[in-house]
């Protein structure tokens, strides 16, 4: 198998979450010729099955989905779909996944393996999506594996940690609904503005009160909508936001506390609040002895780093809340242009250190 030319085939056809069709494709196309029973999923998306032995199975997974950018690297290999590009690495993953069973094909170890091609990663809850269609019913599952490109460490260096490495991210609206009036007339109406900038700053006031300072939490509001002329109260007050912890406590409480601001505020204002949670990840969560494992299988020519949790999600999140799972930074080049930069182009030398990484694992799990 040609590694690079399938990363340039695969860099130049991005599709966006639950889009991936010719994705899907080029992948049935490729397993085509390996002993590997190949599963479509619906509608995107490819799990490949290797049976080498009797017992459970270990699962790899990767993900397939590109970004609504318009690519402004100067490779020769350049998205040739307008708006849409790699920008999250997605591609070298994917690579890596097809030269793994390619390796697996010609070593025939004696395990039983999954392969899971997975569609819609940035922020439209792929996993969850695969998980909730039950196919991954059909076989018992030990532990899953994953990796994702990081432009923060060079070719040659892999990162993670045991725990919680990605946080629960939470995407929510919250709405106060006021009354119109004159200006002239503030008792006549109820000012959803006001409201909503009562909710803002206690907020921000309240969470140094209820987090420890040592337990990160963030609370951001991206987006605050009110009001229509400046001698009228606001009828409606809207904001868009999202919030980070890094467990499942911190999470529940960043909620309760979101509705009990939001509740409060309506008691003094009359405005009425409204709370829509959008949509939550699982945090990723790594097992201590897949970590463990990891760290001893490295090759020698692989520098290993002992990485921070995160704030940003990963919806790997929702498989190793039900196998031990360990996923992991793999250094694709140091960078100035990061993940979801148009200009971000990891580099192909990583590829073969992704799929030995791979190889060795096998030999421990
Ligand atoms: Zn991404
Ligand atoms: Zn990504």
């Amino acid at each position: 198998m040609d590694l690079i030319k399938v990363r340039q085939d695969l860099h130049r056809i991005p599709e966006l979450a639950f889009n991936e069709h010719k994705t899907t494709e080029y992948i049935v196309n490729t397993l085509s010729q390996y002993p590997v029973e190949v599963i479509r999923l619906e509608p995107t998306g490819v799990i490949a099955v290797y049976k080498g032995g009797e017992g459970e199975y270990s699962l790899f997974r990767c993900d397939m989905d590109a970004l609504p950018l318009t690519e402004q690297t100067d490779c020769d290999f350049h998205s040739e779909h307008e708006g849409v590009m790699h920008a999250c690495g997605h591609d070298i993953h994917m690579t890596i996944m097809l030269g793994f069973i390619h390796e697996v094909c010609t070593l025939k170890p004696k395990k039983n393996l999954l392969f899971l091609f997975q569609p819609a990663e940035e922020g439209k809850g792929g996993a969850e999506h695969v998980i909730k269609s039950g196919i991954l019913k059909n076989w018992k599952i030990k532990s899953a594996f994953a990796l994702h490109s990081s432009p923060d460490y060079p070719v040659g260096t892999v990162a993670t940690k045991s725990g919680i490495f990605f946080g629960i991210p939470e995407e929510f609206v919250i709405e106060f609904e006021g009354r119109n009036s004159h200006a002239a007339f503030p008792n006549k109406g109820v000012d959803a503005l006001y409201a909503g900038v009562q909710f803002y700053n206690l907020m921000q006031s309240h969470i140094t009160k209820l987090f420890a300072a040592t337990d990160p939490v963030i609370f951001h509001i991206g987006v605050m909508q009110a009001g229509e002329a400046e001698n009228i109260l606001a009828g409606k007050c809207r904001m868009k936001g999202t919030h980070r912890t890094l467990s499942a406590e911190n999470h529940k409480l960043m909620n309760r506390m979101i509705t009990d601001t939001g509740e409060a505020v309506q008691a003094l204002t009359g405005a009425k609040f409204r709370f829509v949670e959008v949509s939550t990840y699982e945090a990723v969560n790594n097992n201590e002895n897949l970590f463990t494992i990891f760290r001893d299988i490295l090759p020698a020519d692989v520098a290993f780093v002992e990485s921070e949790s995160v704030m940003t999600g990963e919806d790997f999140g929702f498989f190793t809340s039900l196998y031990p799972s360990l996923l992991f930074w793999l250094g694709t080049g140091v960078s100035a242009n990061g993940l979801h930069s148009p200009k971000f182009l990891p580099q192909q030398e990583a590829i073969h250190i992704g799929i030995k990484i791979f190889m060795e694992l096998l030999k421990r799990i």
